[in-house]
C-alpha cells in the first residue's frame, strides 16, 4: 500500500495564520476509481488565494473544511490510470492539493510536456498567474502604448509578468515591491522602467516621482497602504484592475466604506463617469424619455422656490435635504 502524506487545514486562523493550523498526517492511498488516475505530486503550488479558501463564509470559492486537504495547483506523474488518455509516466497538471499522492478525475488533468517547458512553470508563469496578468491587463486595463502602468507585488508571479506584458505593449512599467533587493531585480533583470520600495514611508513621494505623466492603468495585487499611495495619481479615463488585496487578507474586521475584498470576490464593476462625456447619448435620451413620460411610465417633481433672492437659502437646503424633488428657481413668468 502507498503511503500518502497530507497537510490538513486543522483550525481556522482568526488573523495571521500559524502553523498550529495546519496538521501532517500520513494515509493509505486508497484504490482507484473507473475514470481517475493516481498522481505523485512533483510541484505543489503555493497561493495566496489560499488563505481565503482557510476561512469560512462566502467566496468565490468553496473554503477547504477544517480537516480536509489543503487545496493547490499541482503538477505531477502519473503512477496508475483508469482514465482514458493517460498513462503511466505521463506529467500532468491537476488540482492535487498539498499531498505527496492524489487521486484525480482525467479530465481534471492536463498532460505536461516535459520538453516544451520546465514542469512547474505550469504552475506559474505558464499557468494560472501568468493567465491572470495576462487577461487582467490586457482584456479588463486595456493599456495603449505610452501609457504609464503600475503594478504592485512586482516582483511576484502575476506582478512580474504585468509589467513585463505592459513593455512589449509600449508602456511606462512602474513596479511597487518589498525592499531594495526585489526593486533592483524588477528594474535591472525584468526590464521595468522604475519600481518603488513599499516599505519607505516616502513610498507616495517617490511613486510621484517614478510616474511622472501620472498613472493610466493600476494592476492591484496588494491594496492597504500600497493603492492608496496610487489612487491620488490616477489619470482621468485610468482603469485599475483589481485582482488581489494581499495586505488586507488577515483583516478580522471591515475597514469603513466599501469593501475592496468584496469587490474582487464579487467581480464588481465600479466605473466614475461624467455626463457630459456622453452627449453623443442625447438624441437617444430625449426620444426614450420624452415618449416614458407621455406613456405614463416616468414620473417627475419639482420643488420650486419664487426669487433669485431665494436661491442661496434654497441652495443650502439642497445640501441638507429641504428640498424635495428638482429645485427649480421661477424667476418669472
Ligand atoms: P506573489 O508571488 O506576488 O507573492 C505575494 C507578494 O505579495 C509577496 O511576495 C509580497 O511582495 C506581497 N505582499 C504580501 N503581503 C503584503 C503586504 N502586507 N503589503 C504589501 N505587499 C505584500 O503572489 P502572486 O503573484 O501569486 O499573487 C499576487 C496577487 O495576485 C495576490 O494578491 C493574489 O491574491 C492575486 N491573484 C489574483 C488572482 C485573481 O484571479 N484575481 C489570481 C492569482 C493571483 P513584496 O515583498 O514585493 O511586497
Amino acid at each position: 500500500m502507498t503511503q500518502n502524506r497530507q497537510v490538513l487545514l486543522k483550525s481556522r486562523p482568526s488573523g495571521e495564520p500559524t502553523t498550529a493550523n495546519f496538521e501532517i498526517v500520513e494515509r493509505e492511498v486508497a484504490a482507484l476509481a473507473e475514470g481517475d488516475v493516481l498522481v505523485r505530486t512533483l510541484f505543489l503550488s503555493l497561493d495566496p488565494y489560499m488563505r481565503g479558501r482557510m476561512n469560512e463564509g462566502r467566496s468565490y470559492a468553496a473554503s477547504v473544511d477544517v480537516g480536509g486537504v489543503m487545496v493547490g495547483g499541482t503538477v505531477g506523474e502519473v503512477v496508475e490510470s483508469r482514465a482514458e488518455g493517460f498513462a503511466k509516466g505521463d506529467n500532468v497538471l491537476g488540482f492535487g492539493g498539498w499531498q505527496e499522492y492524489a487521486i484525480l478525475p482525467g479530465k481534471s488533468l492536463r498532460k505536461l510536456d516535459p520538453k516544451a517547458a520546465p514542469l512547474s512553470y505550469a504552475l506559474g508563469i505558464l499557468g494560472m498567474p501568468g493567465m491572470t496578468a495576462y487577461v487582467g491587463l490586457l482584456d479588463l486595463a486595456q493599456p495603449k502604448a505610452g501609457e504609464t502602468v503600475v503594478v504592485s507585488a512586482a516582483s511576484g508571479a502575476v506582478g512580474s509578468v504585468v509589467g513585463q506584458i505592459a513593455k512589449i505593449k509600449g508602456c511606462r512599467a512602474v513596479g511597487i515591491a518589498g525592499g531594495a533587493a526585489k526593486c533592483e531585480y524588477v528594474v535591472k533583470e525584468l526590464g521595468f522602467d522604475a519600481c518603488v520600495d513599499h516599505r519607505d514611508p516616502m513610498l507616495p513621494k517617490n511613486l510621484r516621482a517614478a510616474c511622472p505623466k501620472g498613472i493610466d492603468v493600476n494592476f492591484e495585487n496588494v491594496g492597504g497602504a500600497v493603492l492608496q499611495a496610487v489612487w491620488p495619481l490616477m489619470n482621468d479615463f485610468g482603469r485599475v484592475s483589481v485582482c488581489g488585496l494581499i495586505a488586507q487578507y488577515n483583516d478580522t474586521t471591515l475597514a469603513p466604506g466599501p469593501s475592496w475584498l468584496l469587490l474582487l470576490a464579487r467581480r464588481l464593476k465600479v466605473s466614475g463617469f461624467i455626463v457630459s462625456d456622453h452627449m453623443a447619448r442625447m438624441a437617444d435620451f430625449l426620444r426614450d424619455v420624452s415618449g416614458w413620460m407621455r406613456e405614463g411610465k416616468i414620473k417627475y417633481r419639482e420643488d420650486v422656490v419664487e426669487g433669485l433672492e431665494k436661491a442661496p437659502e434654497a441652495f443650502l437646503g439642497l445640501l441638507k435635504g429641504t428640498n424635495f424633488g428638482k429645485l427649480i428657481v421661477k424667476m418669472g413668468d
